[in-house]
């Protein structure tokens, strides 16, 4: 079978299309026939060696995909060849066929696509985690959603609107905030307007943001500090301007704000969080307010320019890869 193959880290151009032997599942795992690849910032980032876990080489990317099931290892149930699904936490997605623990498959509304399906998991359980589950955030309450259009962004819009919150959306383009309003943003700005602090503060009422997703990380962190207001909760989300925050508690304490971290791996292993998100996300997706963001999409052999294409913040909604 075709392959995406990653010997060495760095810049996207390291990862080759090869033929490989199809994965053979183990026990309690599936194989999945791929349909689409949903391509996530933490995709880029480990192809670079720079993601919060060691990525060991040689590898295939692409942790979060759909297709069909095409063969079940030992001691799996529950789950039906022919079946579509997704995996969210498989392994070696950017492949016309993948294995993933059968523990890690998200079972498809029947209106999505594949790409859809592909799109699905990681921004939504993310947003949802980041706005409710860890963020605590309540109907009318304002939320300020950095990188708004991208993948992350359009999801955490979504869900924040579906649930009753009014939306600040922060993006580089005022094409990327066109995104963001016809998604239900209440309030677009330009991340490099000068008066952003002040007009994220003024947009929510003058006090500052009740809750922030951080994404952009770096001296952006400050600013977000900046934004929130008394006893405000900022969910740090990611880091994608690449470089070092500081943090002085201190600042935490004069305005009683809280910093919380949010990483969608390890918390996926919280049955609870994940059952109730579920059930939440699932009640959304039924009612229609929660369409995913299917991006560009690329073909297998183009995997690498669609990964330098989400570096040079080309892309808006999900980066979809169809093997
Ligand atoms: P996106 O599709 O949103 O792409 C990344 C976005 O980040 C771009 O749209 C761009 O928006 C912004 N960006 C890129 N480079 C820079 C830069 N140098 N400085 C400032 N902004 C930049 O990707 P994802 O939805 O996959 O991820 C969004 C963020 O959320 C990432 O930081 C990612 O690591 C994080 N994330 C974390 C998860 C977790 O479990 N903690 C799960 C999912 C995502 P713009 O051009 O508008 O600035």
């Amino acid at each position: 079978m075709r392959a995406v193959v990653v010997e060495r880290l760095g810049p996207p151009d390291v990862m080759e299309l090869r033929d490989v032997p199809i994965p053979q599942p183990g026990p309690g795992e599936v194989r999945l026939r791929v349909e689409a690849v949903g391509i996530n910032f933490a995709d880029v980032l480990a192809v670079a060696g720079e993601y919060l876990t060691r990525t060991r080489v040689p590898y295939t990317p692409g942790m979060e995909f759909a297709g069909t099931v095409d063969a079940l290892g030992e001691g799996v149930t529950g789950v039906e060849v022919g079946q579509r699904v997704a995996s969210l936490g498989g392994r070696g997605g950017l492949a016309e066929y993948a294995v993933s623990p059968a523990a890690a498959l998200v079972p498809v509304p029947q209106s999505f696509t594949a790409a859809q399906a592909a799109a699905f998991p990681v921004s939504y359980f993310t947003a949802y985690h980041g706005l409710k589950t860890l963020g605590h955030g309540q109907e009318g309450e304002w939320v300020l959603v950095q990188a708004a259009a991208g993948a992350l962004g359009t999801a955490s819009i979504q869900l924040a609107k579906a649930l009753g919150m009014n939306v600040i959306a922060m993006a580089s383009t005022g094409e990327k905030l066109e995104l963001a309003r016809n998604l239900g943003a209440d309030v677009t700005l330009l991340q490099d307007d000068p008066e952003r602090v002040q007009k994220v503060r003024e947009a929510a009422g003058g006090k500052g943001v009740p809750l922030i997703l951080e994404v952009v990380g770096g001296k952006r962190f400050q600013e977000s500090l900046d934004m929130a207001a008394p006893r405000g909760r900022i969910i740090v989300i990611g880091n994608a301007s690449r470089e070092q925050a500081t943090l002085r508690p201190v600042e935490l304490m004069k305005r009683n704000l809280t910093v919380t971290g949010l990483w969608l791996m390890p918390l996926m292993q919280d049955a609870e969080a994940t059952r109730e998100a579920a059930q939440a996300l699932t009640a959304l997706v039924g009612s229609g307010k929660v369409v995913p963001q299917v991006g560009p999409t690329y073909p297998l052999a183009e995997s690498a320019r669609a990964f330098q294409d989400i570096l040079d913040r080309k892309t808006t909604g999900k980066v979809v890869i169809e093997p």
